[in-house]
């Protein structure tokens, strides 16, 4: 196992009706804005149910951060926090509403142009306002982790960002909130938990054993819970489950001490900038592609996955390894997700238009051992096609 440091201060209020734990977690005499997606908060009432727990505190409200949050928008933010002389900021939503919140904590309080922040990925962050997330949709880990990713839709860049700076220092989980998913997007919180996973995992091998099983059985609860959630969604039990697996997913346990990988991630975000499909979508479609552009050199992670997650026993290793990605392939197809890019009418000239986005943001030697260069970009989308 590699050395670590391990931090993570993002107090975690789970259960059925603990949104109004708000009012113990910010403070009394907070001037509070309340950032939100496009509508599905105040349709679905848990924006009344935050107002009520804010009780008598100061509040304002932005709406409009869209999916895939956006440079332009959450600038519109950093001005009404500046404007209003907000102090506490509480994100009321998905991954894009919290990853929205970090850019805005971090850019209300960042001398110089805040895109700096993104071509940085984060090391020039020096403050940040203090935030809290009441979360909507289980996917992204967000809601404890202090990752954000942000897109420039005039440059068509969809970057990230990181610092120890924008942790939330709270996360409610109330799975009762996840009942009004649609079905896309409940399917979409399953397979971009199962990516996390496989970024920290399917990589090589470092002897450790805790990661391992703990990853496994991560992996193993979304392939079993993640048809069931579609076949009985107002079950709360799967809701709660699913809740938390994607929370572990990423919220930096599995990662410690073992390689990562990110290039599923990386080469997706460039499908995002530029043919607006959905994150986990666009992961869906890499990742079986990748695994087996790379299987050389994940081979020992790759039997190990083929064994311990799939129960594969039978074939030679080549066999099981084959196995093992159509299995993924299976999974994601049967939770609705293409894993083609013909399903999204995308050809090889999606594929040269991918390959010129990673080139100008420098992704040019992705994955855990920094060999997914451009050529090995091109192969894996080539062979997604
Ligand atoms: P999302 O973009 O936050 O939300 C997707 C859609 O779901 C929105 O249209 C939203 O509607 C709707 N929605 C949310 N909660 C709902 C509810 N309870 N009922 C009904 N509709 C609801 O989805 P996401 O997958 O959580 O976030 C994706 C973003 O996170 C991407 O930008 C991705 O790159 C990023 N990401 C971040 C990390 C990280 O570590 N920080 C990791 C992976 C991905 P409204 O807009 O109307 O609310
Ligand atoms: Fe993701």
């Amino acid at each position: 196992m590699f050395n670590f440091d391990y931090y993570n201060p993002t107090r975690i209020s789970f259960g059925a009706g603990k949104i109004q734990d708000l009012d113990k977690l910010v403070p009394q005499d907070a001037k509070v804005l309340v950032l939100l997606g496009g509508s599905s908060a105040r349709k679905t009432g848990t924006l009344d149910e935050v107002k009520r727990a804010l009780g008598q505190r100061e509040s304002l409200e932005f709406s409009g951060i869209e999916p895939n949050p956006s440079y332009e928008t959450l600038m519109q933010a950093v001005a009404l926090v500046k404007a209003q002389q907000i102090d506490f900021l509480l994100a009321v939503g998905g991954g894009s509403v919290i990853d929205g919140t970090k850019f805005v904590a971090a850019a209300a309080m960042f001398d110089g142009e805040p895109w700096d922040i993104l071509l940085n990925w984060g090391a020039n962050v020096t403050q940040a306002m203090p935030f809290g997330s009441v979360l909507t949709l289980p996917a992204t880990g967000s809601e404890m982790n202090n990752a954000s990713v942000v897109t420039h839709k005039a440059l068509k860049a969809k970057l990230p960002f990181r610092n120890d700076l924008v942790y939330p220092q709270f996360s409610i989980l109330d799975p009762t909130k996840t009942f009004t998913l649609p079905e896309r997007q409940v399917a979409n919180g399953v397979v971009d938990a199962f990516v996390h996973i496989t970024e920290q995992y399917l990589t090589y091998p470092v002897n450790a054993a805790v990661q391992d099983r703990f990853a496994e059985g991560l992996l193993q609860t979304l392939i079993e819970l993640g048809p069931q959630v579609l076949r009985n969604p107002g079950d709360y039990d799967i809701r709660a489950n699913l809740m938390w697996v994607a929370t572990t997913a990423l919220n930096g346990t599995l990662g410690t001490g073992v390689p990562h990988d990110w290039a599923t991630h990386m080469i997706g975000h460039e499908l995002t900038a530029l043919y607006d499909i959905d994150h986990a979508r666009t992961l869906a479609l890499v990742l079986p592609a990748l695994l087996t552009v790379t299987q050389a050199k994940k081979r020992e992670k790759l039997l190990q996955y083929a064994s311990r997650v799939w129960h594969i026993t039978d074939g030679s290793d080549d066999d099981k390894i084959a196995a093992a990605i159509d299995n993924t392939r299976n999974f994601f197809e049967a939770m609705g997700i293409a894993t083609h890019l013909s399903a999204y009418n995308l050809g090889a000239e999606a594929v040269d238009a991918v390959i010129a986005q990673l080139q100008a943001h420098g992704m040019v030697a992705l994955g855990e051992h920094q060999d997914v260069d451009l050529a090995m970009s091109r192969d894996i989308l080539t062979l997604a096609l």
